[in-house]
């Protein structure tokens, strides 16, 4: 009989990769339709393609790098049950909010900065309750990740990858809306916070 044994480390690897599956599945069809809409307006700078970079290196490519190869395996330490658990919980909630970011943004989704065509301002779903909920989604990885994967580095990864995107970006982003669609924006913000509801 061949006996088949995880290791905790290697169940926490399992799930996040999962979770980074579920990722693609949702951006994917969203890359897709935004293509179909025409950009009217670019705010694309070195800065937010640095952001968006340290996104995907810190919250992809270093826990990727750790899921296949252990690496930086000076940084690991022993997994626990519990924090995988919660790790799972909380990636769950992330790709949930990805998605219901992805549904109510619809044709006016983007990479990076950019209006488009008969570009709508959305305020219902969670964009009700926060601005920016596609980055509370990516906070929310950084929880995960650094729950599910028992390495400090990587752990770290995620949230500086994370707050170079958001804090690179947010200020940008908003002023092109208000540029946009004026006062409608401006009383947006004073009616929703950033990425946390009701505090942020
Ligand atoms: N910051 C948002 C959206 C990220 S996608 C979030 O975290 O959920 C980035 C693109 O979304 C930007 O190019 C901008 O054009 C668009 N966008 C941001 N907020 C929006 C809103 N409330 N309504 C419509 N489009 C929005």
């Amino acid at each position: 009989m061949i006996g088949v044994s995880l290791s905790l480390t290697g169940l926490g690897k399992i799930i996040w990769a999962l979770g980074v599956i579920a990722w693609y599945f949702i951006r994917r069809p969203a890359e897709r339709r935004a293509r179909r809409h025409r950009i009217i307006s670019n705010q694309r700078s070195a800065t937010d393609k640095f952001g968006l970079a340290a996104a995907i290196v810190g919250l992809g490519i270093v826990p990727g790098c750790f899921a296949l190869t252990g690496f930086p395996h000076e940084a690991a330490y022993p997994a626990r049950l519990p924090s995988l658990v919660l790790g799972a919980v909380v990636y769950a909630a992330a790709m949930w909010t990805f998605r219901r970011t992805h549904k109510e943004l619809g044709k006016n989704w983007s990479i990076s900065l950019e209006i488009r065509e008969e570009h709508e301002l959305i305020a219902s779903g969670p964009y009700a309750l926060v601005r920016h909920p596609m980055y509370t989604s990516f906070l929310l990885m950084a929880v995960g990740q650094a729950l599910l994967l028992a390495n400090w580095f990587v752990g770290l990864a995620g949230f500086v990858g994370f707050a170079l995107l958001f804090f690179l970006r947010v200020d940008k982003e908003e002023r092109m809306m208000l540029d946009f669609f004026g006062p409608r924006y401006g009383e947006y913000m004073q009616r929703t916070k950033r990425i946390i509801p009701y505090i942020y």
